[in-house]
């Protein structure tokens, strides 16, 4: 095979990870169903690794230029990654973080395990002033729901010149759209369950480690807890990565679109878009006239989660755990692939 480095990220997400070009190897990697392995191997038990998990972790490994160690899910993945925190250690994380990652973050801080820092994210003095002393800044760019970006190379600059681990929680970018560790950060955290795996039929995660010591470390951390993804699941992952490009190229483009007609749609006070990715939010007035919006689309699908190929809408306030700065008539759109009029008509038809 040729030189990886040199393939462009497209590329690399349908190429790396599969058998070596052998005469009648299949061209994917098939799934490994087997809890044990004959010794004298590298493998020798499922809880340490298996064929399936090592072509997926291979691809995404060599997108994210480090070492990737999959999960059983995104949280499993948040978790390892939150286990390098000695006991009673602080954590900068963003106050509109993924609401998962808030509610571990405090439940552990409540019998003591953490010290937790929130910050707001798009104030880069306040999370650099929050720095000092802890021994994780956790980011999430663009944030879950809120859609935040952070300045990744700066924040990471930062940790690292106080001696911090600094980690990416990227999954709303994927790996085709940023690349946190090439911005100098130590980790790179994703729920493949979303854009990776792209078909709302997955639940994994993935932790990218830029050094061997690190990745040691949350390998180990998974082989004692043993938080391991199914090997049909990093199978169905993978299969869904070959596709991301071509996925993220037309709902990109529709969440584009989308935005620019949904800003002055009736009873849309903002409407919220990072840019990139495929996730947006609109904020309406209150809960009721959001909550309306999302009864009345039909082909928009009201559920939680988010990229995969079909369209979701929901309104994010409806959850307890949700932060409470987060307005209470926001509704999170995952735009998908269908064809951009019949998202949009609607949609627009739900607000009118
Ligand atoms: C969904 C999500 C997670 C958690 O992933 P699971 O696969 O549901 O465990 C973590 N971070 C972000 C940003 C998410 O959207």
């Amino acid at each position: 095979m040729s030189d990886r480095t040199a393939l462009r990220p497209e590329t690399i997400a349908v190429s790396a990870g599969r058998p070596p070009r052998t005469p009648d190897a299949p061209t994917s990697t098939p799934v490994t169903f087997a809890s044990a392995f004959v010794a004298g191997g590298e493998i020798e038990y499922a809880r340490y690794g298996n064929p399936s998990w090592t072509a997926l972790e291979d691809a995404l490994g060599a997108l994210e230029g480090g070492t990737c160690l999959s999960f059983a899910s995104g949280m499993a993945a948040v978790s390892a990654v939150l286990s390098l925190v000695p006991h009673g250690g602080a954590v900068v994380v963003p106050r509109h973080a993924y609401q998962g990652t808030l509610a571990l973050l405090d439940t552990e801080a409540g019998s003591g395990r953490f010290e937790v820092r929130r910050v707001d994210i798009v104030d880069p003095d306040a999370v650099e002033a929050a720095i000092p002393g802890a021994a994780l800044v956790w980011l999430e760019s663009p944030t879950n729901p809120a859609l935040e970006i952070a300045d990744i190379a700066r924040l990471a600059a930062a940790a690292r010149a106080a001696g911090v681990l600094s980690v990416v929680d990227s999954t709303f970018a994927s790996p085709l759209l940023q690349r946190p560790l090439e911005l100098g950060a130590d980790l790179v955290v994703h729920s493949a369950t979303k854009l990776i795996a792209g078909h709302s039929d997955v639940v994994l995660g993935a932790v990218v480690a830029g050094d061997d010591a690190l990745a040691d470390r949350i390998r180990q951390h998974r082989s004692l807890h043993g938080a391991i993804p199914g090997p049909m699941e990093a199978f169905l992952t993978l299969r869904g990565l070959r596709t991301l490009s071509v996925r993220l190229e037309r709902a990109q483009s529709n969440a584009r679109e989308l935005a620019r007609r949904l800003a002055d749609a009736p009873g849309v006070v903002e409407v919220r878009d990072p840019g990139f990715g495929t996730v947006l939010g609109i904020v309406l007035a209150d809960a009721a006239a959001a909550d309306r919006v999302v009864d009345r689309v039909q082909l928009w699908i009201p559920a939680t989660s988010l990229g995969g190929v079909e369209s979701t809408l929901e309104r994010r306030r409806r959850w307890a755990t949700e932060a409470p700065t987060i307005p209470e008539g926001l509704i999170r759109l995952s735009v998908g692939i269908e064809h951009i009029e019949d998202l949009a008509d609607d949609l627009l038809g739900a607000l009118r």
